[in-house]
């Protein structure tokens, strides 16, 4: 249960004065908030700069392009002429001069009243010199003496959304503020002395009235503080989710490493340093009798499926089941492809399980996994998803983890008795997110690519130059090579980019005919299975797809991926996805196709692909260049992301809140100190109450 004491900011956003039903819509849109927005979404919704009405020159003196308060007396008015656009004029004076205030579309029984001639206003605005002459075009503020007392020099300015007028989201913020409580210190008292900063609430309310433009900057101390508690409450999260895990207690497994080595001797290839030394982590992991929680990171390519599987022989040495878990359909019957023959090799039985099985099948392998004929089970989140029952199951591995949600990792983990846990991430994250995101897990990193590997030549091509990128292909093809051709998705339901897709499709097809295919993500998932399959037997040379390639899927024979419109893609998605190729003998080529007209960023992004093809340069690179939500693609998983912490700002935050956290859960695992009743406000307050259930689950 949410503590009582934050009901008013829990409330929806239409209890503010100003906001209606009519304006909930764009204000959702703008501060967020599922499914509408509440009050907290607008507290949380913090300026982005300011604008200082302070500076108040004389008419004459008064600089061209600035922000200025001009205090003038109202001389004329001289409203637009019945037809025509001409505008409404209102002009005023001070010794030095008169300043023409320009109204388009005006109201004149307002402006008169705002505007009484030989009264004396104060006038807020943008100032210009126009032919030479003072002027201001819609002025921010008309005052009387008493309302520009009462206004802050200093005004706030919000990033804004097309149907909510600033000063609208000013008066609903006004009364927002008023909202928030006096809530407990939830913070160490020490480390707020050293730190000296105010409390959660008068620094929230200081970041919404800054005094100055430095108020604002990211190390500014109330955006430290609310930052820091941010922090500490997902790494809390995160730490009490470990400290579940870690509680029930694990098993030794005993394991003799004759599955792991059939397996071993089975594979086409030796393993690489760094695979042996995840495999040796893993195995030392299993022996102890805590429970495992262990991350694999490790590039695109790096063979990290190979670990999972030699992993999972090991458990299943101990006399346990295994199961992998994929973020998608394609991926799961891929890992399926590669896994079933090898496990087979050593005599275990291998199955799938996804939402796309029929009634009858499903049945069947739900009774095999329950009477334990099936050793390993591979599948999609449906492996977590109603009543799947193993008779044993002793290590859970999820693939590509950032896609799932630290709830579904557990109910997977809840799925057996005590099963250790590994996690495999494919995108080579900075420590500082995997602290963020996954909190104080065990690392094992594969930092070689498997020998053989050649390095993928990757250009920039202009739009323009699409008939060459053709010609090229054409020719490619002819000699045997095959080719991913990637459209962009922006997001899953946009008609617009299927189109793109399905256009470019139908284009290549119209040249060269029917070794062209095509693979979306709104095709029935038979149909993708068909179009995966037919291109992995090489039946087509060129597949037209869509960013459902990016995850895990594995052509070795595929050596040219070609990115259209490379420009809309992030960073760490195009490594991901040039990672599809220069897996063979083939020399790969990547070939960045985009629109002329490039910004800043865009081209930094190409530069850097070009440049390298070190996964973790170019996670580094890609944290500078976004913004860190995107990396981990929590827009598609719809994990919340951070409203007040910045990475590249806040990273020694982020390591005093994980050090703190830890030093919480060792005095007061329960939270019942007063201290630690005041941080589950904090985790109700950021949302991140999910963790407080597993206090209770014990
Ligand atoms: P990822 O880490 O991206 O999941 P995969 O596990 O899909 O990588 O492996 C990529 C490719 O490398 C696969 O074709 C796999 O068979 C191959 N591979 C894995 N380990 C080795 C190795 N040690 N030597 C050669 N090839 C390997
Ligand atoms: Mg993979």
């Amino acid at each position: 249960m949410r503590p009582p004491i934050l009901n008013p900011l829990f409330q929806p956003a239409s209890a503010l004065s100003g906001i209606g039903p009519r304006l909930m819509k764009p204000l959702t849109k703008l501060v967020g908030g599922r499914p509408e927005a509440r009050v907290l979404d607008v507290v949380f919704h913090i300026p982005w700069s300011m604008i200082d009405r302070s500076a108040m020159p004389e008419i004459a003196r008064a600089p061209h392009g600035a922000i200025v308060t001009i205090k003038a007396l109202i001389d004329r008015h001289r409203p637009a002429p019945p037809r025509g656009r001409a505008p409404y004029k209102v002009y005023a004076s001070d010794e030095t001069g008169e300043l023409e205030l320009v109204f388009f579309h005006a109201r004149e029984d307002w402006l008169r009243k705002a505007m009484p001639v030989g009264e004396t206003r104060y006038i807020s605005g943008h100032f210009e010199w126009f032919n030479g002459r003072p002027q201001m075009v819609h002025p921010d503020h008309i005052l009387t003496r008493e309302a520009f007392e009462a206004m802050p020099p200093v005004e706030p300015v919000y990033p804004m959304t097309a149907g909510l007028a600033a000063k609208t989201m000013l008066k609903a913020n006004d009364s927002a503020l008023a909202l928030i409580p006096d809530l407990p210190e939830w913070q160490d008292p020490a480390w707020n002395d050293r730190a000296a900063w105010d409390d959660f609430s008068t620094s929230l309310k200081h970041l919404h009235r800054p005094q100055a433009a430095t108020d604002l900057e990211p190390n500014a101390p109330a955006l430290r503080r609310v930052a820091f508690d941010e922090l500490l409450a997902s790494q809390l999260a995160l730490a009490l989710t470990r400290h579940h895990i870690r509680r029930s207690k694990g098993h030794a497994r005993r394991h003799d490493g004759r599955l792991v080595e059939r397996i071993r001797s089975a594979l086409p290839f030796s393993l690489t340093p760094s695979q042996a030394g995840a495999i040796a982590e893993i195995r030392a992991d299993l022996d102890r009798p805590d429970r495992m929680l262990r991350l694999l990171q490790g590039d695109v390519g790096s063979g990290k499926t190979v670990v999972a599987l030699l992993a999972m022989a090991a458990a299943i040495e101990a006399g346990g089941q295994a199961a992998l878990m994929a973020p998608t359909e394609i991926l799961a019957r891929q890992h399926l492809a590669t896994i079933a023959p090898l496990a087979e090799a050593a005599g275990l039985k291998t199955a799938i399980l996804t939402g796309r099985d029929g009634q009858k099948a499903r049945r069947e392998t739900l009774a095999a996994l329950e009477s334990g004929t099936i050793d390993i089970l591979i599948g999609t989140h449906a492996l977590f998803q109603g009543p799947v029952e193993f008779k044993n199951l002793a290590l859970a591995v999820v693939d590509e983890q950032h896609r799932f949600g630290v709830h579904q990792r557990l109910k997977l983990a809840e799925k057996g008795n005590a099963a250790d846990i590994l996690v495999m991430t494919a995108t080579p994250i900075p420590r500082t997110l995997v602290l963020t995101y996954f909190g104080d897990m065990d690392v094992s990193k594969l930092l070689e690519k498997p020998a053989g590997r050649q390095p993928v030549d990757t250009r920039s091509v202009s739009m323009d130059r699409l008939d060459t990128v053709r010609d090229r292909i054409g020719k490619a093809i002819e000699g045997g090579a095959q080719v991913y051709w990637v459209c962009p998705l922006v997001s899953e339901s946009d008609v617009l980019d299927l189109s793109t897709a399905t256009s470019r499709f139908e284009d290549l097809q119209g040249r060269f005919g029917n070794a062209v295919d095509l693979l979306h993500g709104q095709m029935p998932g038979a149909k993708k299975d068909e179009a995966m399959a037919r291109f992995q037997a090489g039946e087509t040379r060129i597949l037209v797809t869509t960013t459902v390639v990016e995850v895990g899927v594995d052509v070795p024979n595929a050596s040219i991926m070609v990115i259209e419109h490379a420009e809309r893609f992030g960073l760490s998605q195009l490594h991901q996805l040039r990672g599809r190729i220069g897996r063979g003998e083939r020399q790969s080529t990547c070939l960045l196709v985009y629109k002329p007209g490039l910004g800043e960023t865009a081209r930094a992004r190409l530069k850097a692909m070009r440049e390298t093809e070190d996964g973790f340069r170019i996670a580094e690179m890609d944290l500078k260049l976004r913004g860190e939500g995107e990396i981990l693609g929590t827009r598609q998983s719809g994990t919340p992301g951070f409203r007040f912490a910045r990475l590249e700002s806040h990273a020694d935050l982020l390591e005093a809140a994980r050090d703190d956290a830890r030093l919480v859960l060792a005095r007061d695992p329960d939270l019942r100190s007063p201290r630690g009743e005041a941080l589950r406000v904090l985790l109700y307050l950021f949302e991140r109450d999910e963790a407080i259930q597993l206090l209770k689950a014990g």
